[in-house]
C-alpha cells in the first residue's frame, strides 16, 4: 500500500524510528515537530493519514485534531492519536474530538501499521482496484490497463498514477505530489515531478487515446480528460 502519512511528534528519536519503519513498509512519510507545523503541513500536503502525538509542546494533540476536523481540506483525513496515556476517559476524549483511532505508547510497529492500514481502508484508501475512465489499476498485482491493453510503468510512474486514481480530477500541486509519491524528506525538485509526469503521459496515452493528465498552469496536475 502506498499512502502518505504525516507524523506530528515532538520527540525526534521516536519520530525518526517511526518514519524509518513506515518507509520500510512503503509509506511516503513527512514529519512535523509541533502542532502548528502539523496543521500547516496537513493543509499543504494533504496526507492520506495523520499520526498525531497527544502531548505536543505548543498545543495539545486534541486541539490539533479538532482544528484538522474544522478545516474543509483536512476534515476527512483519518487521524490516529498516539499517546502515553491509557485510561478510558482519555480514549473517549480522544475519539470525541474527532480522532478515528487511538494507539497507546509504547506500541509495536506491527500493530500500528495494521491500524494505519485498517483506517486507510475505512477511508476508502488502500483499495486494491482503482479506476478512472478506461484506466484500471490493481495495486496488489501492479497491473495497469487502458481500455484492456496492458501498460508498463516504472515504480515512480505507478505511484504517481495511483495517487491520481485515489482522487480523480483533484488538482495536485507539485509539492503535494512530491509528498505523496516521494515523501518530504527525499531531495527532489519540482522538475523531477514534471519529468515523471512526462513519462507517465507517454506510457499511458497510447493508441491515440485522449491525454488523461490535465496540466493546470500555476497549480499542478490532475487526472482529468477535460482540459
Ligand atoms: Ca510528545
Amino acid at each position: 500500500m502506498t499512502a502518505s502519512i504525516l507524523i506530528v511528534e515532538d520527540e525526534l528519536a521516536q519520530a525518526q524510528i517511526l518514519q524509518y519503519n513506515l518507509e520500510a513498509a512503503n509509506f511516503a512519510v513527512s514529519h512535523a515537530i509541533n502542532g502548528e507545523e502539523g496543521l500547516a503541513k496537513a493543509q499543504a500536503l494533504l496526507p492520506d493519514l495523520i499520526l498525531l502525538d497527544w502531548m505536543l509542546p505548543d498545543m495539545p494533540g486534541t486541539d490539533v485534531c479538532a482544528k484538522i476536523r474544522t478545516m474543509p481540506v483536512t476534515k476527512d483525513i483519518p487521524v490516529i492519536m498516539l499517546t502515553a496515556r491509557g485510561s478510558e476517559d482519555d480514549k473517549v476524549r480522544g475519539l470525541n474530538i474527532g480522532a478515528d483511532d487511538y494507539v497507546v505508547k509504547p506500541y509495536s510497529i506491527r500493530t500500528l501499521i495494521a491500524r494505519i492500514k485498517a483506517n486507510l481502508r475505512k477511508a476508502g484508501l488502500g483499495q486494491t482496484d482503482l479506476e478512472f475512465g478506461d484506466i484500471t489499476m490493481n495495486t496488489l498485482t501492479y497491473r495497469v490497463q487502458r481500455d484492456g491493453v496492458s501498460i508498463k510503468l516504472g515504480p515512480t510512474e505507478f505511484r504517481l498514477l495511483k495517487t491520481f486514481l485515489a482522487h480523480p480530477k483533484k488538482v495536485w500541486s507539485r509539492m503535494q505530489l512530491l509528498d505523496h509519491v516521494w515523501g518530504t524528506d527525499v531531495y527532489v525538485d519540482d522538475r523531477t515531478v514534471d519529468v515523471h509526469i512526462g513519462r507517465l503521459r507517454r506510457a499511458i496515452n497510447i493508441n491515440n487515446k485522449p491525454d488523461i493528465i490535465r496540466t493546470v498552469r500555476g497549480a499542478g496536475y490532475a487526472l482529468d480528460t477535460e482540459k
